[in-house]
Protein backbone atom coordinates (compact mmCIF):
# COMPACT_ATOMS: atom_id res chain seq x y z
CA UNK A 1 0.00 0.00 0.00
CA UNK A 2 1.59 3.50 -0.76
CA UNK A 3 1.89 5.77 1.71
CA UNK A 4 -1.73 7.70 2.39
CA UNK A 5 -1.65 11.89 2.19
CA UNK A 6 -5.04 14.07 3.98
CA UNK A 7 -5.25 16.72 2.93
CA UNK A 8 -6.87 19.95 5.68
CA UNK A 9 -8.00 23.05 4.09
CA UNK A 10 -8.89 25.30 6.87
CA UNK A 11 -10.03 29.01 7.09
CA UNK A 12 -7.67 30.25 9.96
CA UNK A 13 -4.42 29.53 12.12
CA UNK A 14 -6.14 26.99 14.86
CA UNK A 15 -8.87 25.49 12.30
CA UNK A 16 -6.76 22.56 11.85
CA UNK A 17 -6.85 21.79 15.76
CA UNK A 18 -10.64 21.82 15.51
CA UNK A 19 -9.88 18.52 13.96
CA UNK A 20 -5.95 17.88 15.65
CA UNK A 21 -7.40 14.43 16.77
CA UNK A 22 -7.75 13.23 13.24
CA UNK A 23 -4.59 14.62 11.97
CA UNK A 24 -2.35 13.06 14.52
CA UNK A 25 -4.61 10.27 14.34
CA UNK A 26 -3.34 9.39 10.57
CA UNK A 27 -0.25 11.29 11.35
CA UNK A 28 0.50 8.49 13.82
CA UNK A 29 -0.16 5.59 11.35
CA UNK A 30 2.34 7.12 8.55
CA UNK A 31 0.17 9.17 6.22
CA UNK A 32 1.57 12.72 5.21
CA UNK A 33 -0.43 14.98 6.79
CA UNK A 34 -0.95 18.66 4.76
CA UNK A 35 -2.90 21.44 6.27
CA UNK A 36 -3.86 24.61 4.42
CA UNK A 37 -4.86 27.55 6.04
CA UNK A 38 -6.65 30.21 3.89
CA UNK A 39 -5.81 33.33 5.96
CA UNK A 40 -3.00 34.13 8.86
CA UNK A 41 -5.47 34.59 11.06
CA UNK A 42 -4.22 38.25 11.22
CA UNK A 43 -8.60 39.77 12.54
CA UNK A 44 -8.17 37.10 15.37
CA UNK A 45 -9.37 39.28 18.76
CA UNK A 46 -5.73 38.80 20.59
CA UNK A 47 -6.96 36.97 23.95
CA UNK A 48 -3.26 37.10 25.87
CA UNK A 49 -1.70 40.86 24.64
CA UNK A 50 1.69 39.29 25.78
CA UNK A 51 1.37 37.06 22.93
CA UNK A 52 0.97 39.38 20.11
CA UNK A 53 0.06 43.02 18.98
CA UNK A 54 -2.18 44.13 16.57
CA UNK A 55 0.92 44.69 14.73
CA UNK A 56 2.19 41.27 14.69
CA UNK A 57 -0.80 38.93 14.71
CA UNK A 58 -0.40 37.79 11.38
CA UNK A 59 3.16 36.63 11.68
CA UNK A 60 2.67 35.29 15.33
CA UNK A 61 -0.46 33.18 14.56
CA UNK A 62 1.67 32.13 11.38
CA UNK A 63 3.81 30.60 14.00
CA UNK A 64 1.36 29.27 15.86
CA UNK A 65 -0.22 27.50 13.17
CA UNK A 66 3.36 26.26 12.03
CA UNK A 67 3.76 24.84 16.11
CA UNK A 68 0.38 23.08 15.92
CA UNK A 69 1.48 21.25 12.81
CA UNK A 70 4.39 20.14 13.68
CA UNK A 71 2.80 18.98 17.75
CA UNK A 72 0.04 17.13 15.14
CA UNK A 73 2.56 15.39 12.95
CA UNK A 74 1.95 17.13 9.81
CA UNK A 75 4.32 19.28 7.54
CA UNK A 76 4.85 22.87 7.61
CA UNK A 77 1.22 24.37 6.49
CA UNK A 78 0.74 26.49 3.36
CA UNK A 79 -0.83 29.65 3.71
CA UNK A 80 -3.08 31.04 0.67
CA UNK A 81 -3.06 34.79 0.85
CA UNK A 82 -6.88 35.78 1.50
CA UNK A 83 -7.50 38.28 4.04
CA UNK A 84 -9.05 37.14 7.45
CA UNK A 85 -12.46 38.45 7.28
CA UNK A 86 -12.91 37.75 4.12
CA UNK A 87 -12.26 34.63 2.21
CA UNK A 88 -15.51 34.89 0.72
CA UNK A 89 -14.22 37.62 -1.62
CA UNK A 90 -10.96 35.88 -2.39
CA UNK A 91 -13.01 32.48 -3.51
CA UNK A 92 -11.94 32.84 -7.40
CA UNK A 93 -8.21 34.04 -6.93
CA UNK A 94 -7.34 31.16 -3.93
CA UNK A 95 -9.09 28.57 -6.29
CA UNK A 96 -6.33 28.10 -9.08
CA UNK A 97 -3.04 27.78 -6.04
CA UNK A 98 -5.38 25.27 -4.40
CA UNK A 99 -6.16 22.90 -7.01
CA UNK A 100 -1.92 23.34 -7.72
CA UNK A 101 -1.63 22.30 -4.28
CA UNK A 102 -4.06 19.42 -4.82
CA UNK A 103 -2.17 18.60 -8.27
CA UNK A 104 1.41 18.83 -6.12
CA UNK A 105 0.59 16.97 -2.93
CA UNK A 106 -1.99 14.16 -4.31
CA UNK A 107 -4.21 13.88 -1.21
CA UNK A 108 -6.46 10.74 -1.45
CA UNK A 109 -8.80 12.26 1.38
CA UNK A 110 -9.57 16.02 1.47
CA UNK A 111 -11.41 17.61 4.84
CA UNK A 112 -12.55 20.78 5.42
CA UNK A 113 -15.92 22.80 6.91
CA UNK A 114 -19.41 21.64 5.93
CA UNK A 115 -21.47 24.24 4.74
CA UNK A 116 -22.47 25.53 8.27
CA UNK A 117 -18.68 26.37 8.68
CA UNK A 118 -19.40 24.99 12.36
CA UNK A 119 -20.83 28.10 13.61
CA UNK A 120 -21.10 29.74 10.43
CA UNK A 121 -18.57 32.10 10.31
CA UNK A 122 -18.45 33.38 7.12
CA UNK A 123 -14.93 32.42 6.28
CA UNK A 124 -15.32 28.95 7.42
CA UNK A 125 -18.61 28.69 4.72
CA UNK A 126 -16.46 30.05 2.19
CA UNK A 127 -13.55 27.80 2.44
CA UNK A 128 -16.04 24.88 2.42
CA UNK A 129 -17.17 26.33 -0.79
CA UNK A 130 -13.29 27.21 -2.10
CA UNK A 131 -11.80 23.42 -1.39
CA UNK A 132 -15.41 21.82 -2.65
CA UNK A 133 -14.56 23.75 -5.96
CA UNK A 134 -10.89 22.77 -6.02
CA UNK A 135 -11.66 18.76 -4.87
CA UNK A 136 -13.90 18.54 -7.91
CA UNK A 137 -11.64 20.79 -10.70
CA UNK A 138 -8.34 18.90 -9.61
CA UNK A 139 -9.01 16.10 -11.73
CA UNK A 140 -10.69 17.99 -14.66
CA UNK A 141 -8.06 17.77 -17.89
CA UNK A 142 -10.17 21.18 -19.02
CA UNK A 143 -8.76 22.94 -15.51
CA UNK A 144 -5.80 24.99 -15.08
CA UNK A 145 -4.13 24.28 -18.09
CA UNK A 146 -1.11 26.26 -17.41
CA UNK A 147 -0.33 23.75 -14.67
CA UNK A 148 0.23 21.03 -17.09
CA UNK A 149 3.21 23.26 -18.67
CA UNK A 150 4.91 23.40 -15.39
CA UNK A 151 4.86 19.71 -15.41
CA UNK A 152 1.40 18.78 -12.72
CA UNK A 153 -1.24 16.65 -14.28
CA UNK A 154 -4.71 16.43 -13.37
CA UNK A 155 -5.34 14.94 -9.85
CA UNK A 156 -8.36 13.54 -8.67
CA UNK A 157 -8.65 12.66 -4.28
CA UNK A 158 -10.77 9.81 -3.87
CA UNK A 159 -12.75 11.40 -1.02
CA UNK A 160 -13.93 14.73 0.32
CA UNK A 161 -15.68 14.70 3.82
CA UNK A 162 -17.21 17.99 5.55
CA UNK A 163 -16.02 17.87 9.63
CA UNK A 164 -18.21 19.49 12.07
CA UNK A 165 -20.05 18.84 15.42
CA UNK A 166 -22.79 16.24 15.58
CA UNK A 167 -26.34 18.23 16.76
CA UNK A 168 -26.11 15.94 20.04
CA UNK A 169 -23.33 16.80 20.90
CA UNK A 170 -24.55 20.37 20.49
CA UNK A 171 -27.54 19.94 22.53
CA UNK A 172 -25.47 18.39 25.41
CA UNK A 173 -22.95 21.46 25.35
CA UNK A 174 -26.10 24.07 25.54
CA UNK A 175 -27.10 22.36 28.92
CA UNK A 176 -23.49 24.22 30.01
CA UNK A 177 -23.01 27.77 27.62
CA UNK A 178 -24.47 30.01 25.59
CA UNK A 179 -23.56 28.59 22.09
CA UNK A 180 -23.32 32.37 20.59
CA UNK A 181 -20.33 33.53 18.80
CA UNK A 182 -20.46 37.25 17.89
CA UNK A 183 -18.72 38.12 15.12
CA UNK A 184 -18.75 41.97 13.91
CA UNK A 185 -21.90 42.40 15.77
CA UNK A 186 -23.74 39.93 14.43
CA UNK A 187 -24.03 36.84 16.66
CA UNK A 188 -23.68 33.24 14.82
CA UNK A 189 -25.08 30.14 16.35
CA UNK A 190 -23.71 26.29 16.75
CA UNK A 191 -26.46 24.21 14.95
CA UNK A 192 -24.57 20.92 14.92
CA UNK A 193 -24.44 18.17 11.90
CA UNK A 194 -28.22 16.06 12.41
CA UNK A 195 -26.54 13.08 13.70
CA UNK A 196 -28.54 10.56 11.11
CA UNK A 197 -25.89 12.65 8.21
CA UNK A 198 -22.74 11.98 9.75
CA UNK A 199 -20.99 8.86 7.88
CA UNK A 200 -18.55 8.46 10.43
CA UNK A 201 -17.26 9.48 13.70
CA UNK A 202 -13.79 8.97 14.91
CA UNK A 203 -12.81 8.28 18.67
CA UNK A 204 -9.47 9.74 18.77
CA UNK A 205 -9.29 9.51 22.49
CA UNK A 206 -5.60 8.26 22.50
CA UNK A 207 -4.63 11.56 20.48
CA UNK A 208 -6.51 13.82 22.76
CA UNK A 209 -3.29 15.31 24.93
CA UNK A 210 -1.43 16.15 21.08
CA UNK A 211 -5.21 17.93 20.08
CA UNK A 212 -4.88 19.72 23.52
CA UNK A 213 -1.10 20.89 23.33
CA UNK A 214 -1.83 21.73 19.59
CA UNK A 215 -4.70 23.88 20.74
CA UNK A 216 -2.11 25.60 23.52
CA UNK A 217 0.05 26.87 20.54
CA UNK A 218 -2.82 29.18 19.85
CA UNK A 219 -1.84 31.58 22.43
CA UNK A 220 -2.93 34.92 21.14
CA UNK A 221 -6.38 33.07 20.83
CA UNK A 222 -6.69 31.74 24.13
CA UNK A 223 -9.95 32.52 25.00
CA UNK A 224 -9.91 32.15 28.61
CA UNK A 225 -14.22 32.65 28.54
CA UNK A 226 -14.42 30.00 25.39
CA UNK A 227 -18.02 28.15 25.78
CA UNK A 228 -16.10 24.68 25.74
CA UNK A 229 -14.32 26.22 29.00
CA UNK A 230 -17.98 26.10 30.95
CA UNK A 231 -18.31 22.07 30.35
CA UNK A 232 -17.20 19.75 32.87
CA UNK A 233 -13.95 18.43 32.67
CA UNK A 234 -15.19 14.46 31.70
CA UNK A 235 -17.38 16.27 28.72
CA UNK A 236 -15.18 18.52 27.61
CA UNK A 237 -12.64 15.56 26.73
CA UNK A 238 -14.60 13.73 25.71
CA UNK A 239 -16.08 16.63 23.09
CA UNK A 240 -12.79 17.09 22.15
CA UNK A 241 -11.86 13.37 21.51
CA UNK A 242 -14.67 12.44 19.07
CA UNK A 243 -14.65 14.49 15.61
CA UNK A 244 -17.19 13.84 12.68
CA UNK A 245 -17.46 13.69 9.27
CA UNK A 246 -19.99 13.73 6.50
CA UNK A 247 -18.95 11.85 2.74
CA UNK A 248 -19.15 15.20 0.59
CA UNK A 249 -18.07 13.71 -2.55
CA UNK A 250 -15.61 10.83 -4.08
CA UNK A 251 -15.54 6.97 -3.29
CA UNK A 252 -18.91 5.41 -1.24
CA UNK A 253 -17.97 3.60 2.06
CA UNK A 254 -19.81 1.95 4.54
CA UNK A 255 -18.37 2.34 8.21
CA UNK A 256 -20.27 -0.25 10.03
CA UNK A 257 -18.55 -3.27 7.63
CA UNK A 258 -15.74 -1.49 7.07
CA UNK A 259 -14.50 0.28 10.12
CA UNK A 260 -14.48 4.12 11.09
CA UNK A 261 -11.57 5.33 8.58
CA UNK A 262 -11.63 8.11 6.32
CA UNK A 263 -9.15 5.88 4.01
CA UNK A 264 -11.24 2.77 3.93
CA UNK A 265 -11.40 0.55 1.05
CA UNK A 266 -8.36 3.17 -0.96
CA UNK A 267 -6.51 0.43 -1.61
ZN1 LIG B 1 -11.70 29.56 12.02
Amino acid sequence: MSQRTLMMVGAHPDDESIIGGTLARYAAQGARVIVVAATRGEAGTIFDPTAATPENIAQVREQELRCACQVLGAEPPYILACADGAVQLCEETALEPLVRLVRQEHPDVVITFGPDGIYGHPDHVAVSRLTTRAWHLAGDPTAFPAHFAEGLAPFQPARLFYFGLSQSMVQRWRQYAELKVELKGQLLEFAGIPDEQITLSLDNSPYLEQKLRAWACHRSQANPNAPRQQMPEEEQRRFMAIEHFVLAAGVPLDPPRQGCDLFAGLG
